[in-house]
Formats: C-alpha cells, sequence, structure tokens
C-alpha cells in the first residue's frame, strides 16, 4: 500500500499545507540504488578529545570524499558548498569526563545544520569503562546525545552511535552507515568490539582487507533465508544475491511456486518446509552437504488477540515458527558443523518484542526471545564456531502485513518515528547484508533496530 501522505508532502502545495496544520514532513530518503550507490558529497571527520583511533584509512576505503578537521581548526564559510557535508563522523572515542564532552558540542553546534538531506551523522564512542565512572558518564551521555539529535535533525537524516574499540574492525560497519543502504536505520548504538580473545577458529574473511569485488562481498558463500517467498525475506534473498551470495529460499509448500520464481530469477535453490517441524535442522543440513555461510531466520507469523481471549494454540504457534523453531534449527546447524567458520545466523526479532504490544503477548514474547537468544548464543557461537550471532528489529514496514492494519492505526504506526515514514523491505535486507557480511566479524551479539528511530521501545 502506497504512502499517499509522504507523496502529498513531496509537492510545493502539499508541503505548503501539511507544514501550516503542523503535520508531520517525511523526506524522500535516499536509498541504494545501481544509479547512485553512494551518498551524495564528502564525509567531514571531526574530534572531540583527544584520540589514537587512526581513522583515515578506515574513511578512505568508504570511496567518499574525507575533510578531516580537528578541534583547532577554524570552521569554513557554512555558504560555501564545499562546507555541506553528507556525512558527519564524530571520532569521541576520547571523551573521559564531562569537560571533554563539550567537544561533542564544540564539533557538531557549527555544522550541523549544513549537512545535505538524507546525510548522515556517526558518532564514535568507546566502551564504557567499569573502573572510571567519570568515563562511563561521559561515554553513556554520548547514547542520549545521537539519540536526541536523531530525534530533532529531520529532512532524512540519521544518527548512529557506534563504540569500538578499533578503527580497522569497524570498516563494514562505518561503510554501511556512511551510505544509503543505512537509510532507515537511526537511534542505534551499535558495539564493535574487536575480538577480545575471541574466536579460535575465526575466519581470515572476517578481517576488514581490500576484498577481490568489493561490490561482491558474498562472492562464493551461500545464504539461506527462511520465509523468503515473499515481503522482507524476498527483499533478503535478491540483496544477499545482488551481493554475491548463492541463496536457497526457503519457505512453507504452500508457498513453493514463489519460492521457485523468486529462487530461478536470482540463480539459487527453493526449499520447502515449515520451519517449525521437528527435524527441519536435519532437512537444511541435508540439502546443504557443503555446508553454509550465512542463516537468516525471517519466517515468522502474527496471530494477535488479547491475553484474555487467546487459546493455548494460538499462544503455541507464534512461539513455535517464530522462536523454538529457530532455537531448534540454529542447534542443529551448529551441531552438526553446517554453518561454517566465518558464519554468519541473522535473526529477526521485532520493536514489539522491545516495547511490548497490545494484543500481541504471543508475538511481543516470541521477539523478545530472540533478542534472548542472540546475546546469549553470540559469544559462544564466535569463540566455538567462529560464527557471529546478530538480530534485526524491524519496525513499520510497508508489507502486506502492516498494508491489513485499519487506516488511522497504521498511520500512526508510519509516523511515529523520527524519519515519520515506514520503511522498506529492502531497509531491513540492507541492514542483514551487513551483518552478513564477511566483514562485519566484530559485530556480534547485536540487535538492531531498523525502525527510523521508532518512538515505540526506544
Ligand atoms: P510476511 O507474512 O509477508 O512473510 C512471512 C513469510 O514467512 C511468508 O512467506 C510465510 O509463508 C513464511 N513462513 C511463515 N511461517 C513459516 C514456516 N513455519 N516455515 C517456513 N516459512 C514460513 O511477513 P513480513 O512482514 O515479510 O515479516 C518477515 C519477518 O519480519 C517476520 O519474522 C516478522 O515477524 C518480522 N517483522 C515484520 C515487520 C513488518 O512491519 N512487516 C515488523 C517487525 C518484524
Amino acid at each position: 500500500m502506497a504512502d499517499r501522505y509522504l507523496s502529498l508532502t513531496g509537492t510545493a502545495p502539499g508541503r505548503f499545507l501539511t507544514r501550516r496544520l503542523g503535520l508531520p514532513q517525511p523526506a524522500a530518503l535516499h536509498r541504494w540504488s545501481p544509479d547512485r550507490p553512494a551518498l551524495d558529497g564528502p564525509v567531514l571527520h571531526l574530534t572531540a578529545g583527544p584520540s589514537s583511533l587512526g581513522l583515515a584509512p578506515v574513511l578512505a576505503r568508504t570511496g567518499l570524499t574525507v575533510t578531516t578537521r580537528r578541534p583547532e581548526d577554524t570552521v569554513g564559510d557554512p555558504a560555501d558548498s564545499s562546507a555541506r557535508p553528507a556525512a558527519v563522523v564524530l571520532d569521541a572515542t576520547g571523551v573521559r569526563d564531562v569537560d571533554t564532552l563539550a567537544g561533542v558540542h564544540a564539533a557538531l553546534h557549527p555544522v550541523v545544520r549544513s549537512v545535505a538531506p538524507s546525510g548522515r551523522i556517526v558518532v564514535l564512542g568507546a566502551p564504557l569503562d567499569p573502573a572510571d565512572h567519570h568515563q562511563s558518564a561521559a561515554q553513556q551521555a554520548l547514547e542520549g546525545f545521537t539519540r536526541s539529535l536523531g530525534k530533532e535533525i529531520g529532512g532524512g537524516r540519521t544518527v548512529n552511535l557506534v563504540r569500538l574499540t578499533e578503527a580497522g574492525a569497524a570498516g563494514s560497519t562505518l561503510r554501511f552507515l556512511l551510505s544509503p543502504r543505512s537509510a532507515y536505520v537511526s537511534g542505534q548504538v551499535i558495539d564493535v568490539l574487536a575480538a577480545a580473545g575471541s574466536a579460535p577458529q575465526a575466519d581470515a574473511r572476517q578481517a576488514d582487507a581490500p576484498q577481490a569485488d568489493p561490490g561482491r562481498p558474498l562472492a562464493g558463500r551461500t545464504a539461506l533465508v527462511t520465509g523468503a517467498a515473499r515481503g522482507i525475506g524476498a527483499a533478503v534473498a535478491e540483496t544477499l544475491a545482488r551481493d554475491g551470495a548463492r541463496v536457497v529460499v526457503l519457505d512453507v509448500p504452500q508457498a513453493e511456486q514463489d519460492a521457485r520464481s523468486l529462487a530461478d530469477r536470482l540463480g539459487g535453490t527453493a526449499l520447502t518446509l515449515d520451519v517449525a517441524a521437528a527435524d527441519a535442522g536435519e532437512r537444511i543440513a541435508a540439502e546443504l552437504p557443503d555446508g553454509l555461510d550465512v542463516l537468516v531466520h525471517n519466517a515468522g507469523v502474527t496471530r494477535d488477540r488479547r491475553l484474555v481471549n487467546m487459546p493455548a494454540e494460538r499462544w503455541s504457534s507464534v512461539l513455535d515458527v517464530n522462536l523454538a523453531s529457530v532455537l531448534r534449527t540454529t542447534d542443529a546447524l551448529l551441531a552438526k558443523g553446517t554453518l561454517r567458520p566465518g558464519g554468519r545466523i541473522v535473526a529477526t526479532a521485532s520493536i514489539a518484542g522491545l516495547a511490548g504490544n497490545a494484543g500481541q503477548t504471543n508475538y511481543g514474547a516470541s521477539k523478545a526471545g530472540i533478542v534472548g537468544l542472540v546475546r546469549s548464543l553470540a559469544p559462544r557461537a564466535l569463540a566455538e564456531h567462529g560464527v557471529t550471532v546478530n538480530a534485526v528489529a524491524p519496525g513499520f514496514i510497508e508489507t502486506r502485513m502492516t498494508a491489513a492494519i485499519p487506516l488511522f492505526l497504521r498511520e500512526a504506526g508510519r509516523r511515529m518515528n523520527s524519519l515519520a515514514q515506514g520503511g522498506l523491505p529492502v531497509d531491513v535486507a540492507e541492514t542483514t547484508a551487513w551483518l552478513a557480511d564477511p566483514a562485519s566479524g566484530a559485530v556480534n551479539g547485536q540487535v538492531v533496530r531498523v525502525c527510523g528511530q521508532s518512538l515505540l521501545g526506544a
């Protein structure tokens, strides 16, 4: 279902009218396309506090022009078009107390107005130091700063915080956040904690080394996507195939025709089975004797009803498909060694699992369960199998599922986020592709919301 309000505010009279009425002003987002694959301008690299991060070579690898400005440099004329960055990266890893925190204001205050529409602000922070409450206070402050700026900046711009220990390990994350691929990811805090004593079997391909074909980071890899015959899963399959993966499109037998036609179009294969079947993991393993590199648990169902009216069958069918099947197949594929070292598991949570939602006690429980699974399994899966485990948590995404929501609820769902619009399946797919990237080995145990910074469950 098209977002007619977004089309209306894209016209001059529509913009005039909706502004006069004080209504939300969604901007047309710049998403990745073959014609416009990168942001349309330079990256401004700023620093607050002392830093020894060594960011320059990592930023150079984004392919964007980088302008570095130190705290002591004077600010250029904002009317000068070269001073209009498409992105700002603020290195605040050296912020250790309230005094150095002032450097965040000093760096961004003069430039925030000049960031181009659909631009990016990425704040880089350090992990909180449990032995230093001043450093922890100042670094935690970056989170409130990032989320507040994301809510006020407007114009399709996004603001995210990456906590990192080493610039090199964050290469794929910065390339994602500094690109049109992350158009609907805002207000997120992502930990990229390079391999502190990690992964004995970690695949060398995890390193952020230059790739043979940077446009196809998944070349030579096999990816299986559950629930991929339509909706978000189909977009994930398409995006992973674009990035070079051989895809296996898995869905229920009733969706066989759609699964086959998508698999044929992508040069992959279709596999029809119910992920909730007790032997689903064994059947997937049998289908992939040469192993699997990327496992995307996307299949999901809703059976909404308030708890007071919810029969046990409605509860268990949702818990079984959305959570129990994910636990079972993950355990089976790790135990059998089907997931190769360097592998990636991406599970699908939801903002309903973070914020809760009336009528969705079963669904909210199942999606919160995914968060628990990811956080617990991630360190062990990396240490024992060299496999990372992360989740995407979509917000309001324009699919058949959300098209069925009654008009006023649907409008509220679309507008109640910092970008004032719903996301597209491709937004979840691009986030999944970043997590699946061989260079994303230091991104582990993260739950990344793809929600335009939804006001729910912030
Ligand atoms: P969808 O209903 O359009 O597609 C789900 C797909 O999963 C279908 O093709 C379906 O046949 C398949 N599926 C269902 N049960 C299965 C089973 N037992 N075995 C194999 N395949 C099965 O849903 P969608 O909107 O594309 O959502 C995809 C995922 O994203 C789900 O996990 C959903 O909970 C989650 N999500 C969606 C939104 C949204 O706004 N659309 C928001 C948050 C989370």
